[in-house]
């Protein structure tokens, strides 16, 4: 399913539930010049992928994968970030994403590591501050990860025959904010998709953050944001 325009909503009220299950409705798509954001599902993403990161912010890496989820409603527009008015201390974390192409359910590493055909640079945008709030009482980080914008998508290539070699790296203002590399994941791509298909099913059009490396940090308004996948940049963003 497309992402919905952003006020350009159903009123499944007055619709009904049959008129929508016989597919009488159907959900508007987005324009064309934010077809980058299109197409995507699910947005499914992994904490504490890289130890360094883990502790810098304090934790210890897990036995596994720590998943959670953004709505799609979090999805960025192409080459803007809009920081939110209400939350502060917004942090980048760069990652590698990954797009599911084949419907993943109890599946081995092994199948999952052919379930994924696309890769892309994406920023995993936390309210800081909040995530320790709800932490520290124990409480869901949806509304530290998954407010309007928490979520940025560069374009997505065709993967490299050679997954392992892939680096990422994230640009402010001209200077490297971050750089991962896939060999320096705890978990890999293929066994954190095979874990969450163990619970979730993936489908086709679902995609998932795996995870920060060390560096993360604040951004602010006017920074100009630079993605790079291999070496070459791929996607401009500022932040307004
Ligand atoms: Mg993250």
């Amino acid at each position: 399913m497309d992402r919905p325009l952003a006020g350009n909503c159903i009123d499944y009220a007055a619709v009904g539930p049959i008129a929508l299950a016989t597919g009488m409705y159907c959900l508007p798509v987005l324009s064309e010049e934010t077809s980058a954001v299109t197409n995507i599902k699910n947005i499914y993403c992994v904490g504490r992928n890289y130890t360094d990161h883990a502790r810098e912010l304090g934790n210890s890496p897990e036995g596994e994968p720590i998943v959670f989820s953004k709505p799609t409603s979090s999805l960025a527009q192409s080459g803007v970030v809009r920081l939110p008015r209400l939350l502060e201390n917004i942090q980048f974390e760069t990652e590698l994403v990954i797009k599911v192409d084949k419907t993943c359910s109890g599946v081995s590493e092994s199948f999952a590591s052919q379930a994924f055909q696309q890769i892309a640079v994406g920023l995993d945008l936390t309210a800081r501050s909040l995530q320790k709030e709800l932490s520290a009482k124990g409480l869901p980080w949806l509304l530290a990860k998954g407010f309007d914008n928490a979520c940025y998508v560069a374009p997505f290539v065709t993967k490299p025959a050679h997954m392992d070699d892939v680096c990422f790296s994230m640009h402010i203002n001209g200077d490297l904010a971050q750089r991962g590399r896939v060999t320096d994941m705890l978990f890999s791509i293929p066994r954190i998709l095979s874990f969450i298909s163990r619970y979730i099913t993936l489908y086709p059009g679902d995609i998932v953050f795996t995870g920060t490396p060390s560096g993360v940090g604040e951004l602010s308004s006017g920074d100009q944001l630079e993605l790079c996948l291999e070496g070459l940049c791929v996607d401009s963003v500022s932040v307004v």
